[in-house]
Order: structure tokens, then C-alpha cells, then sequence
């Protein structure tokens, strides 16, 4: 099969990158780090270094602030909310036109097939854009009556709540970085945002496009750098009116001990253990592969994985034989390899912390039913690829069933003719709540389980990605606020009560 991209695009991206580490994107214009550090980029399919790229630290994340704070206060902050719409969508435009090369430079940099990255990540971050550009001239006050003596009126205030500092993980870079950008800029703030130090990259190429379609210089800052000094730095900032953070709930917690300082506002979306739960009465043709879709896809490293797989007895052994099939047959390898339908994990680290969790899983009494190591040997080229595992016999209070892995590692547990009291306790048995999935044909069920479960989506019978009009954040530890539709803008901005005696 023919790669999909042009073997020139690619190679233009390497040599780009071998030439000179990327750099900052601070008021418009790409610097270097005031400390001329740079940290190493490393190909997760190979464990190969390929890119370098700069180190900020507090002192850029201070030059970036004071940018943002300028143009929300001028040329950004004085724009009309149609105007902003324009750019953005100018914006999304210009993604789809890059596709190609923003999709390379992922697949490189975070290890997942270009093809997810090229017809999943490329538009569906063009559609972010374009969802929130849709907002911008629609984030609106009301009018109040008080029930004071005399004649009054109150009029709410919807205003842009200032400059952001946004903090974003590695498992979908691009896709996050935008779908942070989208509503930031719908509300009218300016934005200082961190990418993971594991995959810088793709937001590099993301500062271009941002200064070609003409957003005044300091509306999007990119800070490349590590979490304890670049990250902590921008929760730190007193000039930084609000925080959002999406990566591990040990994380969010430091961030939330850490933003005190000017109380500034917080949103986290942070991990899960998401449950999967399979009635008997499921269409399993197409259960199965949306369960095993719902674990091995991009590697398990989706915060709404379906991690947990609860069946029902009836149908245990023909479901959970169905998704170890799947999972015998899935193409691992490279990202850029054209039938590669599972990437790497992204780094030493991660395939470390998976790898440790499956022989946890195995001390503690789990069954290795498919899967269950590293990939080796030819074509792997000492990449971090671990293989799609299913551990049946799992139980709650196993560590492997209450932590979040992050990796394509799946627990299967049975469940008996429980009612949905019994059904929703198990589902919710996980400090997280932040998806879910529901498989059967039964109305009663499937509605009266979704109540119960305590978790910031449920999804009936599948259901693609999560789309920009559907609000998305966890209940308990996986997170506060929500992203997404209305509720998404609209954190972004605070409301004032204007208040005036007519009489
Ligand atoms: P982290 O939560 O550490 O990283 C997420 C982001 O936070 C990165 O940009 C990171 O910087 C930054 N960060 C780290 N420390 C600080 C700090 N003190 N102050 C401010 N920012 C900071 O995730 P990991 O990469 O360590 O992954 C560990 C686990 O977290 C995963 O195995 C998974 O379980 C979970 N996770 C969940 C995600 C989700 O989508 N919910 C996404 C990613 C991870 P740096 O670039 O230096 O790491």
C-alpha cells in the first residue's frame, strides 16, 4: 500500500526540524528561550531524537503574559466579536490547507497513525474553530427585573475574563491545543498555553498559521518547556486571570493547591476509568468492535477510554473472545506506515507505567487473556509499543481496575441479572467520572442506567469522538467545569450585574 502523504512533505518536515531547534511563539514573533535551553524530541517509534525545541521557563512565560495582557487590553480585546469569528475561521481554513504537513509532524512527534491524525485530528480541530467562531457573536447578558421598592432594572454583563493560561497533555496535541484555543478566543481572552514537553511540535506549526491569518501579536502565546517550571510558572502568574489544565488528576490537584495566589479561576479535565457496560440484549456486532475501538484506540491514551468492560454472563465469553480477536489483529506500528492502525505509546515512560500496571494486574490475579508485553523485533525498531491486551478475571479493588493506565490495556468483569442500582455501583466504583459507554437494545435500561452512572458523558450504543457542541468534563476526580458547547465559551467569560433605579 502507498503512504497517503507525500514522501517530499515528510521529508521537508525532517530536515526542517534536524536544522534548527523550534522556537517560542511570544507576541507574534518566534524567540528562542531567554535561558537558550532547548530539550530533546524524540520519536516514540523508533526512541530516536529527531527535533529539539526551546525550554521556556518563568521568565518567558512572563514576557508571554505581559503580550497577552496588552493585546487583551488593544488590538485583540478592542475587536468587534464578528471580526474575532473571521479570524478564527480564517484560522480553520488554514489547518485544513496544512493538513497534511500539521498531521506528519503529529504522527512523528506523539506516535499515532497519520490517518487518525490527517481525517480525525486535522478536521476535527478546523471544527472547533469554526463551532466557537459561532459563539463569539452569540456570549450574552440578560435583563433582570429586582423586586426592589421603586422602578429598577438590572442588565448582566457577559465580559471575556482576561488572559488564560492553558496547559495541555500529550495524547492528542493538535486536537487539544485547538480545542482549548476555540472557545478562549470566542469569549475575547488572550491565551499563554503550554504543549506537553513529549510533544511540542504540532502547536510550532499552529503559531505559524496563527500570525498568517492575522491575530494581533500577542492574542496566542505558545511556551514550549517541563511542567515543573514552564507549567508551574503560568499557574503561578498573578497576571493570569484563569487556568485550564487537561493531563492527570495528580496534576490538576498541585494546580489547584498552586493557583491560589490571585485565586485565579480553575477548569481541569483530567483522567477517568471509564466503564463499558454490555447488556445481554446488545447488538454485539457492533459492541464488540466499539468496545475494543473504545481501549486500543491511539494507544489507550484517550481520557474517555472504556477501560473497564463490565458483560453481562450471558454474553461474557462471546463478547470478551470477540474483542481479543480484535485485538490479535490489530496493526501496530509506525504511525506513518499506512496500514498501522495502533501506534506506540508516546514515550519510555508511559511504556514503563503500562507495562508495570500489566504485571500488577498479573500479581494480583488478573489473567492475561490476549496481549500482555512489549512489541519487539523487525519493524519495531525499539519503538514503544506495547501490544493491545485484554486481563480478564479482573476485580474491583485490583489496582488495575481502579487506576487509569493510559495504555491499551483492558479489565473484563462479568456481571449477573443485577438490577441497575447493582449495575450503576459497580460502573461507579472509581474515584473518576468522566465517560461512559451503554450497549443494549433495551430503552429502560439503557436510560435508567445513564442516570445512575456519575460521569460528564454517556454514550448509548457508540457514538464517534466527542463533538464540539457537546459540553464534556468530569463529575468527582476527573475534573471541574466543562468544555465544549455553550457552557464551553461561556467559561471563559464573567458575568456583572449592572444594575439602574428608572425611577
Ligand atoms: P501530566 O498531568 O503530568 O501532564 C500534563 C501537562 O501538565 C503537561 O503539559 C505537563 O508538563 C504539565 N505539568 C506537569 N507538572 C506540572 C506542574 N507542576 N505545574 C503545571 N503543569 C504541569 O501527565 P503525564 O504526562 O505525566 O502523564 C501521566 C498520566 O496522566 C498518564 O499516564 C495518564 O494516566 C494521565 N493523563 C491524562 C490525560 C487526560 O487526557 N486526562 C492526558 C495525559 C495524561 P510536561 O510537559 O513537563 O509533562
Amino acid at each position: 500500500m502507498n503512504a497517503p502523504f507525500a514522501a517530499t512533505t515528510l521529508e521537508k518536515i525532517r530536515a526542517e526540524l534536524a536544522a534548527k531547534p523550534t522556537e517560542l511563539f511570544i507576541d507574534g514573533k518566534f524567540v528562542p528561550a531567554l535561558s537558550g535551553k532547548t530539550f530533546d524530541v524524540e520519536d516514540p517509534s523508533t526512541a530516536q531524537i529527531f527535533a529539539h525545541s526551546a525550554a521556556g521557563d518563568a521568565a518567558d512565560i512572563d514576557l508571554a503574559v505581559k503580550a497577552a495582557r496588552r493585546a487583551f487590553e488593544g488590538p485583540w480585546g478592542k475587536m468587534t466579536p464578528a471580526q474575532r469569528a473571521r479570524l478564527m475561521i480564517k484560522l480553520a481554513d488554514l489547518i485544513e490547507r496544512d493538513g497534511d504537513i500539521i498531521a506528519l509532524t503529529e504522527s512523528l512527534d506523539n506516535g499515532m497513525p497519520y490517518m487518525m491524525a490527517r481525517m480525525g485530528m486535522i478536521p476535527g480541530a478546523a471544527e472547533q474553530l469554526r463551532y466557537n467562531a459561532g459563539w463569539a457573536t452569540k456570549l450574552h447578558g440578560e435583563t433582570i427585573t429586582p423586586s426592589w421598592p421603586g422602578e429598577w432594572q438590572t442588565l448582566t454583563f457577559r465580559e471575556a475574563i482576561g488572559v488564560v493560561g492553558a496547559i495541555v497533555p500529550w495524547n492528542v496535541p493538535f486536537m487539544m491545543t485547538v480545542a482549548k484555543l476555540a472557545p478562549i478566543l470566542a469569549a475575547g481572552c488572550t491565551v499563554v498555553l503550554k504543549p506537553a514537553e513529549q510533544t511540542p511540535l504540532s502547536a510550532v506549526h499552529l503559531g505559524k498559521l496563527i500570525a498568517e491569518a492575522g491575530f494581533p501579536d500577542g492574542t496566542v502565546n505558545f511556551v514550549t518547556g517541563f511542567g515543573e517550571t514552564a507549567g508551574a510558572a503560568i499557574v503561578d502568574h498573578p497576571g493570569i486571570d484563569k487556568v485550564t489544565f487537561t493531563g492527570s488528576t495528580e496534576v490538576g490537584k498541585l494546580i489547584v493547591r498552586n493557583s491560589t495566589g490571585n485565586l485565579k479561576r480553575v477548569s481541569l479535565e483530567l483522567g477517568g476509568k471509564s466503564p463499558c457496560v454490555i447488556f445481554a440484549d446488545a447488538d454485539l456486532e457492533k459492541a464488540i468492535p466499539g468496545a475494543a475501538a473504545s481501549i486500543f484506540g491511539n494507544a489507550g491514551q484517550v481520557c474517555a477510554a472504556g477501560s473497564r468492560l463490565f458483560v453481562h454472563e450471558k454474553v461474557y465469553d462471546q463478547v470478551v473472545e470477540g474483542i481479543q480477536n480484535r485485538a490479535r489483529t490489530i496493526k501496530v506500528g509506525s504511525g506513518l506506515l499506512p496500514t498501522t492502525e495502533m501506534g506506540p505509546v508516546v514515550s519510555a515512560e508511559q511504556l514503563e507505567r503500562v507495562l508495570g500496571y500489566i504485571e500488577t494486574g498479573a500479581g494480583e490475579g488478573a489473567t492475561v487473556g490476549v496481549g500482555g508485553g512489549r512489541l519487539e523485533g523487525e519493524g519495531y525498531n525499539s519503538g514503544y509499543f506495547v501490544k493491545p491486551t485484554v486481563l480478564t478475571g479482573t476485580v474491583s479493588g485490583m489496582r488495575v481496575v481502579e487506576e487509569e493506565i493510559f495504555g491499551p490495556v483492558l479489565c473484563a468483569m462479568r456481571f449477573g441479572d443485577d438490577d441497575l442500582d447493582t449495575i450503576g455501583a459497580k460502573a461507579n466504583a472509581t474515584q473518576y467520572g468522566l465517560s461512559s459507554n451503554i450497549w443494549t437494545r433495551d430503552l429502560v435500561n439503557a436510560l435508567g442506567l445513564a442516570k445512575r452512572i456519575k460521569a460528564g458523558l454517556v454514550r448509548i450504543n457508540g457514538g464517534p469522538g466527542l463533538d464540539p457542541a457537546l459540553p464534556f468534563g468530569g463529575f468527582k476526580q476527573s475534573g471541574w467545569g466543562r468544555e465544549n458547547g455553550k457552557s464551553g465559551a461561556e467559561s471563559y467569560t464573567e458575568l456583572k450585574s449592572v444594575t439602574i433605579a428608572l425611577a
